[in-house]
Parts: C-alpha cells; sequence; structure tokens
C-alpha cells in the first residue's frame, strides 16, 4: 500500500492564495486584545446575515450547538418530537435528543440523500413540533415541500446548514415542482438556505465550505424574539450580565474565528462556483462507468461533498482499491443515524437510507481541485 497521495481534502491550496488577508485580520484581533465576542464577531454577524438575506446571525461555538440552541429558542424539549432525516452526520440527531427531544426519522429520497417531504406527514403525531431537513453535502432539501407540510401541521423549521453555506434554493427539485403550492415555492426560489425556515443552523468546522481554523457556528433567523433567545442561549441564560433567566451554554464565537470568517465570506461565492465545476468534470468522467450512480448537479448546489452511487455491492471493495492507489475517499455515513448504537432497536428501518449507507463514496473535492489530480482519482477504481 502507496501512501495517500491524493487526500479527500486538502486545505493548504486555499489558504495559500488568502495567506496575508488572513494574517492580517488575525494581526489585528491580537492587536485588539478583545477574544471573544465583541466588534470582530459583531461585524462578522452583520456581513454573514446580509450575505444570507436573513434578519439576524448569532455566532456561537460550533453546529452542534447551533442546532441545540435553534430548538431551545423555540422551546422545543422533553417529551417533544422533531422529524429529520436518518441520513446526516449524528450531532443533527444528537441536538434533538440532547434538549430532551425524541428525533424521529423519515426516510430519504435516492435522488438527493435528503429527506422525502412525501414521507413527513404519515410520521407526524400530537407531540410533533418541529422538522429539521439537512442539506446534504450541500444539496439544498425539498424545502417548499416541508414548509407546506409546516404551515398545514404547524411545526416550525430548523434547518441544518452545516454542510450547505451559500447553497441556493431553486425549486427545482421534482417534488417541488409537482407537489408544492406554487405561491410557496415562489416566494422561496432564489433564497440561501438558512433563510428557508424558522431557523438556520451553521457549521463552521474548518472542512465545511465556509470553515473557521477551528471550531465555530451560527444561527440564523428573522424573528427578534428567537434570536434575542438564541443570544442569551449563548452566554449562560442571561441578557444583562450576571442576571441569568435561564438554563443556556457557553457557546460564543470567537474574535479570531469571526476574522477568518469575515475574509473568507468574500471568497466564499467563487470557492462554491469552483465545487460545482469540479462536480461537473467527475461526472463527465464517470459518464461511462458502469454501476457507477453520479449525483444530479441541480441549481444552488455547492457540493460540500462529491457523493457517488457504487451498485452491486463493490462499493467497499472500490474504496480499499483507491486506498491502495493512494487515494482518499470516505463513506458519509456509513450507519444511518437511527442505526447507531445509541438508538439501537427503537426504530423501524429505513430502506433508501440503509440501502443507500451500503452504496455511497464521497470522493476528494476542494474549490482548487486540479482537473488532472480528479483524472487520477477517477481512474483508480
Ligand atoms: C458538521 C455537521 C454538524 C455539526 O457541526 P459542528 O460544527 O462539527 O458541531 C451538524 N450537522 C451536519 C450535517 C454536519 O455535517
Amino acid at each position: 500500500m502507496s501512501a495517500i497521495q491524493i487526500p479527500i481534502l486538502d486545505l493548504k491550496p486555499q489558504y495559500w492564495t488568502i495567506k496575508a488577508e488572513i494574517q492580517a485580520a488575525i494581526n489585528k484581533v491580537l492587536d485588539s486584545g478583545q477574544f471573544v465576542l465583541g466588534p470582530t464577531v459583531q461585524q462578522f454577524e452583520t456581513d454573514v446575515a446580509q450575505y444570507l438575506g436573513v434578519k439576524h446571525a448569532i455566532g456561537v461555538n460550533s453546529g452542534t450547538d447551533a442546532l441545540m440552541i435553534s430548538l431551545r429558542a423555540l422551546g422545543i424539549g422533553s417529551g417533544d418530537e422533531v422529524i429529520t432525516t436518518p441520513f446526516s452526520f449524528f450531532a443533527t440527531a444528537e441536538s434533538i435528543s440532547c434538549v430532551g427531544a425524541k428525533p424521529v426519522f423519515v426516510d430519504i429520497q435516492r435522488s438527493s440523500f435528503n429527506i422525502d417531504p412525501a414521507l413527513i406527514e404519515a410520521a407526524i403525531t400530537p407531540q410533533t413540533k418541529a422538522i429539521m431537513p439537512v442539506h446534504l453535502y450541500g444539496n439544498p432539501a425539498a424545502i417548499a415541500r416541508i414548509k407546506a407540510i409546516a404551515i398545514k401541521h404547524k411545526l416550525k423549521i430548523i434547518e441544518d446548514c452545516a454542510q450547505a453555506f451559500g447553497a441556493i434554493y431553486h425549486g427545482t427539485c421534482t417534488d417541488c415542482k409537482q407537489n408544492c403550492d406554487d405561491a410557496i415555492r415562489t416566494d422561496l426560489i432564489g433564497k440561501k438556505i438558512g433563510a428557508l425556515g424558522d431557523m438556520g443552523a451553521f457549521s463552521f468546522f474548518p472542512t465545511k465550505n465556509l470553515g473557521a481554523y477551528g471550531d465555530g457556528g451560527l444561527v440564523t433567523t428573522d424573528d427578534d424574539d428567537l434570536a434575542a433567545l438564541a443570544r442569551m442561549l449563548r452566554v449562560h441564560g442571561e441578557k444583562k450580565r450576571y442576571h441569568n433567566e435561564m438554563l443556556g451554554y457557553n457557546s460564543r464565537l470567537d474574535a479570531i474565528q469571526a476574522a477568518v470568517l469575515g475574509v473568507k465570506l468574500r471568497h466564499v461565492a467563487q470557492w462554491n462556483q469552483k465545487r460545482r465545476a469540479v462536480a461537473q468534470i467527475y461526472n463527465e468522467l464517470l459518464s461511462e462507468v458502469d454501476q457507477v450512480v453520479t449525483p444530479e448537479i441541480v441549481d444552488g448546489h455547492v457540493f460540500h461533498q462529491y457523493t457517488i452511487r457504487i451498485l452491486g455491492g463493490k462499493r467497499d471493495t472500490v474504496k480499499q482499491s483507491m486506498a491502495d492507489a493512494g487515494v482518499g475517499a470516505m463513506i458519509y455515513y456509513p450507519i444511518p443515524q437511527d442505526k447507531l448504537p445509541i438508538y439501537a432497536g427503537q426504530y423501524p428501518d429505513n430502506a433508501v437510507s440503509n440501502k443507500l449507507s451500503q452504496e455511497v463514496l464521497s470522493l476528494p473535492i476542494w474549490p482548487e481541485l486540479a482537473v488532472e489530480t480528479q483524472q487520477t482519482v477517477v481512474r483508480c477504481p
């Protein structure tokens, strides 16, 4: 086995292009002596809210905290149910369980890897309080359909935006086009994810499309009261210093991360464009390959991951031969959330999610990935 020559992700080429800007921004924070929240964080919150098209953006410690704070701000807790997808990183369901509510898993669509809106209504009970769609791999979920259901049943929507910073909803998914109220769809088309539901939760983990150089997260909302609650929850439930009104968290964004994110925000649209171009090239290179299903390049998709399906039970063999050839590839996710040991035996099967967890393979992708490297990647299996 050779040493890995092509990793699944390389963050260094991006850093080289912005090194001077980043170092200047960090130095400014070092000189200011203000390291947690403060003016640098406020500036980033203003800029990112404007970029996303939301009224409020609240910087927090991680994407996981952003999800928990969103749930708590909406008053969701013990005895409540939240409908979500089984096919995501555990932080999605974990946030629901951590606030004391119960995640209810609704199976996914084969084409988008996202929650299947056609199956949501059957999962609603009197305890259901919210729907938490995940825009997996950077692909916007069928949000118009989800919104129509939420309105009908008086449910809240919390978007898990961790993998999809900058993604735009275009309403091109078949489900929204065929089954959704035109007024709802039209109202949402062209908006960025995080501005589509009641609250949005972003992660700035370094590997995400907008990544810090450490942990970070963001809560978004258009609602003044929810924003005020989120701001309290991130600092121990206080509005006024040392006048704690509720149980909160220590979940503040730090100024160095905000400074880094402020620099990167100026470039992220261009990076997302490049990710789409990388995906387009992979799709062309793989179009003739037997038993490989390439992802749909829908409008607004920002390709946090480029994920193919390998049919015929060959996924693990392909992954191994790629590893032997020095190419990194990853399985996101090998075990659906409902099948994780923590929830063992508690949930019925989700056939599509179970099947896709056996078929998916994510290939190396980052904005600066060269075509020649992509050619090496696809030649490998
Ligand atoms: C990364 C991720 C999270 C959690 O974000 P952290 O910043 O690592 O806490 C939540 N949901 C999804 C889908 C993610 O990919």
